[in-house]
């Protein structure tokens, strides 16, 4: 029998300084991310390098902080291919008609007028002579450059259903088919880019990918390899059609029309935003998080997400702590999908910054909540990440999993440009919510899939841990530890890449 007392629930009251409960009070009362993130993501829509939307998100964000009374400016480092994105028709129109679900990639050429043709499979050939003797065949013909995938249903969803024996059956099916379509693209003699190039200078009218990213009606969108026809992607559930239908003999016709702009050479460059220090003004405490998206969705969790945690961050704390000691600098990077340019850019144009960086906090992985935090692989960073995130509320700080001296990153997103050159840039570590498969650089990359509860979450994390590096009595040493050696031999610190600062039209 039990004992005859209940106990009751302690509420203790946390016992918090005034600043990070100020943080806390004005992340809850105000928030602006809901705003923010339809304003950003809705009325602006997706942020491809050298695209008009780029600026247009620049602007407004350098608005956005005006607004608050925080600097921001735009800051060129190079140019781009300039390309603004049309529309993108595609119907099957034979044999009988449907409208499909497909999009041009990045930087398409642009069409003039429709044009209705039929498909064709790109051959399984011999090598490479036999392939030239095959290319004649796709003039005035949309060719169909993917393998068909066996199944539209992802794993999660055969491990749910199928028996043990279809899970293995459709493993090994798709596996020898991705092997087989490997070797039918190697047999041409081309690398993607010259494979689609030899196909419009053959007269193709098009060229038409699917790029799955198991999960259901979830395409991968990048960049277009073709120069005067375009390159489409087509969803799963329809390409695996047009390709039946071409295989069977069912000469299925397309009707496409898909345009854009081309906008000659257009400049790049990073955001930035800066609340100016009041002891240590030459010291900087940095945000950071990418600015420039794929443009398949509308990068709502790449990196619409960790936008708005760094501007909600940033706005957050002018409200409450306005006059840090160290400057607060935000970076809200450029063209981070074509390898970290931006960021890499900054660190090459800024030595004055990353010398005197006492932390970086960089997001990109998506919407979920911060749930990991290393220490980058500098010898003391224990110290201070655990006295830092000491600060934050337990609801906050224990969901969050600390690994010292941790790794340095050696590429991935934008951190990295400062770990290269040994600045302690720091990664905060989301959860998942699917973002391989559902989200990153794909077309379902929108609004409706950011967790605003999380986002509010990073936010407020954010903000303590630049407040508690800004008022830090202590430079952090940048130190680097003894790194444990990794699966492949001894780990080393990675090594700085230059910045990319003109591009797009080398493919
Ligand atoms: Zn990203």
């Amino acid at each position: 029998m039990g004992l005859g007392f209940i106990t009751m629930p302690v509420l203790a009251q946390e016992k918090l300084n005034p600043t990070v409960e100020a943080i806390i009070k004005e992340a809850n009362d105000n928030s602006q991310l809901k705003r923010l993130g339809h304003e950003l993501m809705d009325g602006i829509g997706p942020r491809l390098v050298g695209s008009s939307k780029m600026v247009q998100a620049s602007d407004w964000a350098i608005a956005q902080y005006k607004n608050w009374g925080i600097e921001a400016k735009r800051e060129n480092y190079g140019t781009w291919r300039g390309w603004d994105r049309g529309i993108t028709h595609i119907d099957m129109v034979a044999p009988w008609t449907k409208s499909l679900e497909g999009t041009q990639l990045a930087f398409s050429p642009s069409m003039k007028k429709p044009v209705t043709a039929e498909t064709i499979i790109l051959a399984d050939v011999a090598d490479s002579l036999a392939f030239q003797a095959w290319l004649p065949n796709v003039k005035g013909k949309y060719v169909l450059i993917a393998m068909p995938q066996p199944t539209g249903r992802p794993d999660y969803n055969w491990n749910e259903f199928g028996t043990k024996a279809s899970i293995e059956k459709i493993r090994k099916e798709r596996s020898e088919a991705t092997e087989a379509w490997r070797k039918r693209i190697s047999k041409t003699g081309l690398s993607a880019a010259k494979l689609a190039q030899a196909l419009e200078n053959a007269g193709a009218v098009g060229v038409i990918g699917s790029l799955w990213s198991n999960g259901f009606g979830v395409n991968k969108i990048f960049a277009a390899n073709t120069k005067k026809v375009p390159t489409l992607d087509i969803a799963l559930e329809d390409y695996a059609l047009l390709y039946r239908l071409t295989e069977s003999g069912q000469a299925p016709k397309l009707n496409v029309f898909a345009q854009s702009k081309e906008l000659g050479v257009v400049p790049t460059f990073n955001t930035l935003a800066e609340i100016k220090g009041t002891e240590k003004p030459n010291e900087y405490v940095m945000l950071s998080a990418h600015f420039d998206s794929w443009d398949g969705g509308t990068g709502a969790t790449d990196n619409g997400t960790g936008t708005l945690v760094m501007m909600e961050a940033m706005r957050i704390l002018k409200a409450v702590y306005p006059n840090p000691k160290r400057t607060i600098l935000v970076g809200h990077w450029g063209s981070e999908e074509q390898g970290l340019n931006g960021s890499r850019a900054f660190v090459e144009d800024h030595p004055e910054v990353v010398k005197n960086l006492q932390a970086l906090f960089n997001q990109d992985n998506g919407t979920g909540r911060v749930v990991n935090l290393g220490g980058a692989g500098f010898k003391y960073s224990k110290d201070f990440i655990t006295r830092w995130l000491a600060a934050a509320p337990s609801y906050i700080r224990d969901t969050v999993k600390t690994s010292f001296p941790g790794s340095p990153a050696g590429g991935g997103s934008d951190n990295a440009s400062f770990i290269a050159v040994g600045a302690p840039a720091f990664s905060l570590g989301a959860l998942g919510w699917s973002y391989g498969n559902y989200t990153w650089h794909t077309n379902r990359d929108t609004y409706d899939k950011i967790v605003f509860d999380d986002v509010k979450h990073n936010a407020i994390l954010t903000a303590i841990l630049v407040y508690m590096a800004c008022e830090d009595p202590e430079r952090m040493p940048t130190d680097k530890a003894e790194l444990p050696a990794g699966p492949r031999g001894p780990q080393t610190w990675p090594i700085q890449t230059k910045a990319k600062r003109a591009g797009g039209y080398d493919n």
